[in-house]
């Protein structure tokens, strides 16, 4: 039996999660979990898992979720120092790192210096402060383990073999809803079409970041750390079916590939049960009924996003984290309809030509960056909607 605690319940990977412990309650136990601001939908997960102990980001938002599970034997914590509580529960074996954005870096930190197992769907934990991560990693000599499709696939197609023996990691990207969307026309777009993915069903700040492929970009950056590969070895080709979820290619020229129906479950549980396999419940694949599998290199021009990422990648230090942040103020902007689409790269675009790339010691400093990026965003969203 494993017990398990998931910081980010409410989201979408979070539910996913939940859904794959439902199906094997032989196999896994909750033990903690945690949300933002979806108080009603913690509380039903309460009563369907009997955690012993939950937070909300909020600690105003403590009452209320009090008042919807009155009777319940559960602890109920808020705030940073709530979502540490719970992240560090003593009887949590696995942490499933679900919360989405910069948010999840202080509660993951703190489960991994607990001596937790990490499944990691929070990409961007790596994104703004891989090094750190990966030192913690290996000073508490816990396991991590991807959740985000592609690195799944990667996890998979490098087990039995050599770091060594690497040429190439090839990281597939679905190109997003604007795929054949020419560039002159991307200004138009709406919130709604930038939300309507092809392939999968994600959180919205993800499913943005994958119209404007800076998923990918934060995808690049989180293979860097997870496989310790140079970026050089690092390719990404548009696989607009997402049935092969990424692929390694060894010196002596063979590929190794992981394919499957798109759906989070397998790479979630895949984590949750390594190096066991267990049921999922996934349409099994039959590429007899596929049309046709089909690959390409990415349009660097019509997406902006995806070279800031390299950039960001090419300054180093504090960039990443300043680039990250710039990211997801955009991304809100846009979604509540304060910005176009195209000023997403914008505003990140002029967030990095503002920032001096510095060295990154500690946990703190990352988020001091991420500050910066953050206010500076701010600003620079507020100039160019005036
Ligand atoms: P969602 O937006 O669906 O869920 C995010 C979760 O984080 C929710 O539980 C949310 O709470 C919680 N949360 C948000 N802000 C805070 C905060 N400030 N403090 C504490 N908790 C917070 O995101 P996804 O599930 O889509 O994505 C989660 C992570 O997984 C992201 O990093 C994403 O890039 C990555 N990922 C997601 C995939 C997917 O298929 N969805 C695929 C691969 C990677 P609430 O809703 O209660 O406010
Ligand atoms: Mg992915």
């Amino acid at each position: 039996m494993k017990q398990l605690t998931i910081l980010g319940s409410t989201g979408s990977i979070g539910v996913s999660t939940l859904e794959i412990v439902a199906a094997h309650p032989d196999r896994f136990r909750i033990i903690g979990l945690t949300a933002g601001r979806n108080i009603e939908l913690l509380a039903a997960q309460i009563k369907q898992f009997s955690p012993r102990i939950v937070a909300v980001a909020l600690k105003e938002d403590v009452p209320r979720l009090e008042r919807l599970c009155s009777g319940m034997d559960v602890k109920i914590v808020g705030g940073v120092e709530g979502l540490i509580e719970t992240a560090t529960a003593e009887e949590t074996q696995m942490v499933v790192a679900a919360i989405v954005g910069a948010a999840g870096l202080v509660p993951t930190a703190a489960a991994i210096c607990a001596g937790k197992d990490i499944a990691l769907a929070n990409k961007e934990i790596l994104v703004t402060a891989g090094h750190l991560f990966m030192e913690m990693i290996s000073t508490h000599g816990v396991k991590l383990y991807p959740v985000d499709s592609e690195h799944s696939a990667i996890f998979q197609s490098l087990e039995g073999h050599r770091n060594e023996d690497i040429s190439k990691i090839i990281l597939t990207a679905s190109g997003g809803p604007f795929l054949n969307t020419p560039l002159d026309q991307l200004s138009g777009v709406t919130v709604r079409d930038a939300l309507n993915h092809p392939n999968w069903s994600m959180g919205k700040k993800i499913t943005i970041d994958s119209a404007t492929m800076m998923n990918k970009g934060l995808e690049v950056i989180e293979a860097h750390w997870l496989f310790n590969a140079p970026m050089e070895k690092i390719d990404i080709n548009i696989h607009p079916q997402s049935i092969l979820h990424s692929m390694v290619e060894y010196v002596d020229g063979c590929v190794i590939a992981q394919l499957g129906t798109p759906d989070m479950k397998a790479p979630i549980a895949y984590a949750l049960s390594y190096p066991e396999r267990v049921a999922t419940g996934i349409q099994p694949l039959d590429l007899t009924t596929v049309s046709g599998l089909t690959f390409f290199k990415p349009d660097l021009e019509k997406f902006r996003c995806l070279s800031l990422a390299y950039r960001a990648i090419q300054e180093g230090e504090s960039m990443p984290a300043v680039m990250n942040a710039a990211n997801e103020i955009a991304v809100e902007a846009f979604l509540e309809g304060r910005i176009g689409f195209l000023q997403i790269a914008q505003i990140i675009e002029s967030t990095m030509d503002a920032h001096q790339a510095h060295d990154l010691h500690s946990i703190e400093e990352v988020l001091h960056a991420d500050q910066w990026g953050r206010t500076t965003a701010r600003e620079i969203s507020k100039r160019l909607t005036n």
